[in-house]
């Protein structure tokens, strides 16, 4: 996929990141030099760079190589790309003989070949499970990245993501007004669905929870049958909820940039509104690699979280929070109401082999699945090396759900497709259950081209809603 690069970011989008507007004079020596403090400033980095034996582990791991074919997507490959560079400036050997050691100059050529293949790497970390030294080449495209603005070459995608976040408070770039009137139109289509008074609140002060959904979740289908499924679990437990508008998205995308500052940011603006909305608790929606953030960096970058009610873990997995309220009797879900799906589910790689969920070790792989056959009565696995901490990446993630990069992404899903045809033909399944917006996103739009229909697609919580009893049982806290 040599010839497959993602639209370069504009002036516009990287001046207001703090981003050279284009790329600098003098990019050789300013990306050497981006390399050399990245290196000191990450340990891990200079480990990755040094450890690698070529042992051939990660070679057939990664979805893009087994889709695409192409060398440079094997893991091993994609890493050596910065490796050659690192050897070239940082080892005695590669100042010396360059040559023999295979380093190289970070020269156009090099640039061109970190501009294509890091943007084929959707940072899934599926390879390190199998790398015996744990390198992680989702680290090394980061860095990659990182060095890349510092050098004025962006991608437009993030770039501009990571804007609309700052600037209106989520991905999608909706105002607070429209936010709204779509929360105001979809307590109305649930009235007139179920005959239930289900409220979608924004911006109301003092509500026991802060959700944080993916914005997706408010006007795309099928994501929007999750955020109906949390309102109605909120509604039945009797859990007072806002939603905030400025912090409206889950989504971090500071983190597929490589960017420390941009990822404090992106997610001190979550905290920030839930300290003024005075919550007790902060829960995430179905976004995989939000709640990597989440999970696994809020503490670090904006915490103590100590304005929170301690009773409850902060931040807390949507999945975990009903999953909860499930065993301690607040839900009652009738199974039936999902009788026309065979279900099967796609851990996603961020929540999969990034983060936990509950008390318990593995609790991101049990969780979502009890609550998926807590809801239907026929529910089937895929083949175990595509499920669990071996999951493979939908073929859209790390920045990579744009359309200049779809043929990548047809390619890339290849491998999830395989083992989704193999039950849907062996089980009968018509029903693909996720915890993730970019995997919602990915899938509706690269499986018909594998003719699996698009409404294969769903939330968890899609499930949940489908079959949550309203009116049952109230009032748990
Ligand atoms: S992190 Fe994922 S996408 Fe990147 S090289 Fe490894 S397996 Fe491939
Ligand atoms: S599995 Fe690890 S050590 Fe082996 S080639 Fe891949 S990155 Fe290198």
């Amino acid at each position: 996929m040599a010839g497959m690069k993602p639209y370069p970011a504009a002036e516009k989008h990287m001046t207001p990141m703090g981003f050279p507007p284009a790329r600098v004079e003098n990019w050789q020596e300013k990306g050497v030099e981006k390399m050399g403090e990245m290196l000191k400033k990450y340990r891990s980095l200079q480990v990755f760079m040094d450890i690698c034996v070529k042992c051939g582990s990660c070679t057939d791991k990664c979805h893009y190589y087994i889709g695409t074919g192409d060398p440079n997507n094997m893991p091993v490959q994609r890493a050596e790309l910065m490796r050659k560079v690192y050897r070239r400036y940082f080892t005695p050997a590669g100042k010396i003989l360059p040559g023999v050691v295979k380093a190289e100059e970070f020269d156009e050529k090099v640039l061109q070949e970190w501009v294509t293949y890091f943007h084929q790497c959707s940072q899934c970390r599926r390879c390190s499970v199998f790398c015996p030294y744990g390198i992680d080449t989702a680290e090394v495209t980061m860095a990659a990245r990182e060095i890349m603005d510092s050098i004025g070459v962006g991608h437009k995608y993030s770039t501009e993501i990571i804007g609309k976040v700052h600037t209106l408070g989520n991905n999608l770039g909706i105002p607070a007004p429209a936010l709204k009137s779509t929360l105001q139109f979809l307590e109305d289509d649930i009235l007139d669905n179920t005959g239930h008074e289900v409220r979608l609140p924004l911006d109301e002060p003092g509500a026991e929870v802060m959700l944080v959904p993916p914005s997706a979740d408010f006007f795309s289908e099928p994501h929007i049958q999750s955020l109906i499924g949390y309102a109605k679990v909120f509604h039945q437990a009797g859990i007072s909820f806002t939603i905030s508008s400025f912090a409206s998205e889950a989504a971090n995308f500071g983190m597929f940039i490589g960017s420390y500052d941009h990822k404090r940011k992106i997610a001190k603006r979550i905290a920030d509104k839930a300290r003024e909305l005075k919550v007790k608790r902060i829960v995430v929606g179905e976004c995989g690699h939000a709640w990597r953030v989440a999970y696994s960096f809020w503490n670090t970058l904006n915490g103590p979280f100590d304005f929170l009610d301690p009773r409850y873990p902060a931040p807390q997995h949507i999945c975990e929070f009903t999953h909860d309220l499930l065993q301690r009797g607040a839900l009652t879900l009738d199974k039936e109401a999902n009788d026309p799906y065979v279900v099967t589910f796609h851990d996603s790689c961020n929540v999969a082999r990034a983060s936990r969920m509950g008390p318990n070790p593995g609790g991101q792989f049990e969780i979502p699945r009890e609550l998926i056959k807590a809801s239907c009565n026929r529910f089937v696995e895929m083949d175990e090396e595509t499920i669990r901490e071996k999951t493979f990446c939908c073929g859209g993630g790390g920045g990579l759900l744009t359309d200049e990069l779809m043929d990548l992404r047809i390619k890339g899903v290849l491998p999830r497709v395989t083992a989704l045809k193999q039950v849907m033909k062996k089980d009968g399944v018509n029903f693909l259950a996720l915890i993730c917006a970019i995997c919602k996103a990915q899938f509706t739009k690269v499986l018909p081209m594998y003719k699996i229909p698009m409404e294969t697609v769903g939330g968890v919580h899609q499930l949940v809603s489908n079959a949550i009893v309203l009116g049952a049982k109230k009032g748990i806290v």
